[in-house]
This record gives structure tokens, sequence and C-alpha cells, in this order.
């Protein structure tokens, strides 16, 4: 009933009944006890509508506890707690030229970023119910290892026990909340699906736009995960047998027309300072957008041939998928301006059904955030499935 709630929004306990096949007594019963735990409260009077007259309705709380996501990515390390209304009770990010470091030592700096976003959500009276940590990876959800992350130069790395042993290091005490890993594009579809512009889209690819390109996919309105657990390495796809080298060894993926690192050397020497890895993101891009508004040509070429080349592979994917909504994430979203002229010349001149099969292209407004947006979110499924894993108002 819980999870009815979040995803259906406020509603009255006769309406829940109707809904759930519960019966009236079951669901006041069941109201009650989630009010008492804080995950539920009485919401606006409902009027008329279908079920006749004006009822309480009921909608969700949950102020106070918190779903934890943590982003690893090439160029930075981001933590974001949201409530379970999705409200941003914490948000940071801090840029870190992963590559350049050992994973012992990025787990540490993981570490000390889940460390402060626990320390503020103790002041604010939050209490963390899971945390979830996305890499631009192959991930092994259920051993909580990166299988390989071909940016990160990660080879099977244990990253679940790796942040919980330093966590009780820290905290002298094992985390009392679940911890999970798993690929960042795959959360941040997820995180788009529940709270983006297209939430709600039951057929939605996803694009990452960062130094790795990686693809989320809904289906049906279920992830779209593979046999193993590895499907969505869109970034891969060869698209010039003539390329650049991947972060992968192989050459001429997708991932190197259209990711940043190809951005970055088609638009500034290797001095510039957009290519400086100690800057935050934000200012790097924003650099290369104040010289596309000055018209600098170098800038609008660049951004015009990756705007191509991402048209180009989502094209592939429309073909394949056939999606209601292609998100581009990232950067792709940060400089969406200057890219969605030529993706979508590429989409109308390369996908067979007519119309790109009714796909509607979207700039995501979830920007950076999508993946640890995601995380969080799915950080309460344990609350989900059992609501008692929160205690009883009073009790905390
Ligand atoms: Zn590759």
């Amino acid at each position: 009933m819980l999870r009815h709630l979040r995803d259906a929004g406020p509603r009255s306990r006769a309406r829940i009944a109707v809904e759930t096949g519960l019966t009236k007594g079951t669901v006041s019963s069941l109201v009650s006890e989630l009010v008492e735990r804080g995950l539920a409260r009485d919401g606006e009077v409902e009027r008329g509508g279908a079920i006749g007259r004006p009822a309480q309705s009921v909608e969700l709380d949950g102020r106070r506890i918190g779903g934890i996501g943590v982003e690893i990515n090439v160029d930075y390390l981001s933590v974001l707690v949201l409530d379970l209304r999705n409200s941003v009770v914490v948000a940071h990010r801090v840029a870190l030229d992963v590559q350049a470091l050992a994973a012992d030592v990025v787990l540490d700096a993981v570490t000390d970023l889940a460390v402060r976003a626990l320390d503020e959500c103790a002041r604010l009276g939050v209490v963390p119910i899971g945390m979830t940590l996305a890499v631009p990876a192959l991930v092994d959800v259920e051993a909580g290892v990166v299988a390989f992350a071909p940016n990160l130069h990660w080879h099977q790395v244990g990253v679940v026990a790796g942040v919980v042993d330093r966590l009780a290091a820290r905290t002298g005490a094992r985390p009392g909340f679940p911890i999970k890993v798993d690929n960042d594009a795959n959360l941040s579809v997820l995180g788009e699906f529940a709270m983006g512009s297209v939430a709600g889209t039951s057929d939605l690819v996803y694009l990452t736009g960062a130094t790795g390109v990686g693809g989320g996919v809904i289906v049906g309105g279920r992830l779209l995960r593979g046999a193993e657990g590895f499907s969505g390495e869109v970034g891969h796809i060869q698209l010039d047998p003539a390329g650049h080298v991947c972060g992968c060894g192989r050459r001429g993926c997708w991932e190197t027309m259209v990711g940043l690192a190809g951005l970055f050397r088609m638009a500034a020497d290797a001095h510039d300072v957009v290519r400086n890895p100690s800057l935050d993101l934000d200012q790097r891009l924003e650099v290369i957008r104040r010289r596309a508004e000055a018209g600098e040509p170098r800038t609008l070429d660049a951004l015009s041939r990756v705007g191509a080349a991402l048209g180009l592979g989502a094209s592939v994917l429309v073909n394949v998928f056939n999606p209601r909504a292609l998100v581009l994430g990232g950067y792709f979203a940060s400089l969406g301006a200057y890219l969605l002229g030529p993706v979508m010349c590429e989409l109308r001149a390369r996908v067979l059904a007519l119309d790109i099969g009714g796909c509607r292209v979207e700039l995501s407004r979830l920007g950076f955030t999508a993946a640890a947006r995601g995380g969080a979110h799915v950080a309460f499924e344990t609350l989900l499935d059992d609501p008692t894993v929160v205690a009883v108002a009073g009790e905390w």
C-alpha cells in the first residue's frame, strides 16, 4: 500500500481499498500504522469523484527518512539524499580526477562524502534507509562488485564491501542500512522514470552524457538488464572503425565521438581550461557554452559534430527500441541547445518509422544528478517491501 501511495499519489482510503482489493477496515488500519511510522499523513479533502462524497485523502510523508545516492564518475563524486517524497535533503558534488587515483583512494573519498551526508542527515533528524552507489561500469549487482569500469580503469572492485568496511571503521559500527551498487545509466533512467520530465513513460531510453556514454532502457515499465545485467553498453557500439581509441581499448566506439573527452578534444587544445580535470564540470561546460554563444568557430564546429554523431548513434537505439521518449542526460542536456538540431536531423534521416516512431527527444532536467537521484530513489525499496524497518514515531 505504501508503494501504491508513492506511485499513484494522494487518494482516499475508500479509493485505495477499491484499487488494491483490500477491505476498507484493512486499509484504515494499515494507514494508521503508516501514519504512526511517519510514512503517511492526512492530505487534502478529495471532492466528489467516482466514489462519491468528499473524503479525507492520504498522502506520503516520509520527511524524516532518507535514501542516499552516491555517484562515482570520471570527473566527480556526488551524493544526494532524498526523502520519501523525492525532495532533496542533502546534495554535494566534488571534482575528482578519478582516473588518476587508485580504487582504494577513490573509495576513501566516497566514504568521506557519505559520512558528510550521514552527519547532515543526523543533524536534520533524517534517518538513512539505504544507499546506492552509481558507477559507470559493468556491475555485478548481486555481489556488490564493479566487474569492469573502462573509464575508471577498475577491474573486479568490491565497491560495496569497500564502502561498508570504511564506514564501519569511521563510525565505529557497520551501517544499519543496506548498501548497493548499480550501473549509472540504469539508475539514471530509473530516476527519470520516477521524477524526471518523462516520469511514468513506460518505454524510455536514457543516455548519460559524460566521459562514458551509457544507455538506460525501460521497456514496458521495466528496466532492461539483460541475462547477466550487462545490457545498455551503447557507448561501445563501434560507429567509426577508423576513429579514436576508446577507454575500453577498442577503436571508434560511439563514446569516443560523443563522450566529454571527444567534445573537449574537438573544442580545445590540451592545455585549455576546459580540459582541466580539477575544475568542476559545470564550470568547464559553462566556458564551452560562453564560447558557443560568442560564435567561436571551433567550439560551434565541435558541437555540431558531436550533435550529428549523437543523432547517428541515437538512431540505432530508436530503431531497436522504438521508445516513447529519448532522454539526453548529463552534458548532452546542458549543451542541448547546440546538440538538439543536428540530433533531430540525423534521427529524421535514419529512423525507419514515420515521425521517428512517435519518439520525443527530451533534455534531462535532472542534469548530472540523475544517477544519484535514481540511486537515492531505489534505496527506498527495502522500506517499500517492509515499512516496519522504520520505527514508530517517538522510538527513533
Ligand atoms: Zn569502447
